[in-house]
């Protein structure tokens, strides 16, 4: 399996949603209010790119 590490940086998260509207099988609000990747998602969908590009603090590190 590959699987490429996608990590958010939380600290820079404002939760605005959009890389969980983009990609909802990668990414998911956590309890939190900021976006975490799923347990077990599958990181190399091509979505993260996007979601990556259009996270707007740039908080999603491929
Ligand atoms: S797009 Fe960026 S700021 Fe918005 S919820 Fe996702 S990681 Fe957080």
């Amino acid at each position: 399996m590959v699987s490429t590490m996608v990590e958010v940086d939380k600290e820079k998260c404002i939760g605005c949603g959009s890389c969980v509207a983009l990609c909802p099988d990668v990414f998911e609000l956590g309890s939190d209010g900021k976006a975490q990747v799923k347990e077990g998602a599958d990181t190399s969908k091509e979505c993260v790119k996007e979601a990556a590009e259009a996270c707007p603090v740039e908080a999603i590190k491929v």
